[in-house]
């Protein structure tokens, strides 16, 4: 992907010891293809990566303990997953701060107003479902 007008390359993988392995194949793939040529590396980072499972099920919280952003499933598949982590975190701060002792209408109110971002969400599954058959199990 390109950003602020630099390259970002990077591979994905399971078993963290091979990354400079898929790296390093990932990058001469890209010389001898694309002709790639890398004039300075800036940064290198690494990321965890949310694993993407069928169904795209929410998991508001578990007692006390209220879930937003991705772990409590607003995941985006396209990435891009920034604003539902602030627009989940704002509602179900909204829903502590107006029912603080009563779990049971903070749970409620938090998942009323997220219902439109999860069908967002829903639809971008599916829309990445049908892109590709490798993909075709993540479709709801
Ligand atoms: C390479 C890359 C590029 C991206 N580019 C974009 C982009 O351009 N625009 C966009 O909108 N989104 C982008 N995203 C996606 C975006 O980063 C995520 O959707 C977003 O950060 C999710 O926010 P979150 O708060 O749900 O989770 P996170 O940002 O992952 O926050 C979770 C936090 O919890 C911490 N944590 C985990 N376990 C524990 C624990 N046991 N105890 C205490 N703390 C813990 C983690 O360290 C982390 O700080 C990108 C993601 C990647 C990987």
């Amino acid at each position: 992907m390109k950003k602020d007008e630099m390259l970002v390359l990077g591979v994905s993988v399971k078993d963290t010891s091979r990354i400079e392995q898929f790296y390093q194949r990932f990058i001469s793939y890209m010389e001898t293809h694309h002709g790639l040529q890398i004039g300075q590396q800036v940064k290198a980072e690494k990321w965890l990566m949310p694993h993407i499972r069928p169904g795209c099920s929410v998991t508001y919280g578990q007692g006390r303990v209220l879930f937003a952003g991705e772990i409590a499933g607003f995941l985006n598949p396209m990435g891009e997953g920034i604003s539902a982590g602030m627009e989940s975190g704002y509602c179900v701060a909204q829903a502590i701060a107006n029912h603080f002792d009563a779990l049971d209408m903070i749970y409620t109110d938090y998942q009323r107003d997220t219902q439109q971002l999860k069908s967002y969400m829903e639809h971008q599954w599916n829309f990445v479902g049908r892109m590709a058959d490798t993909f075709s199990d993540i479709i709801i």
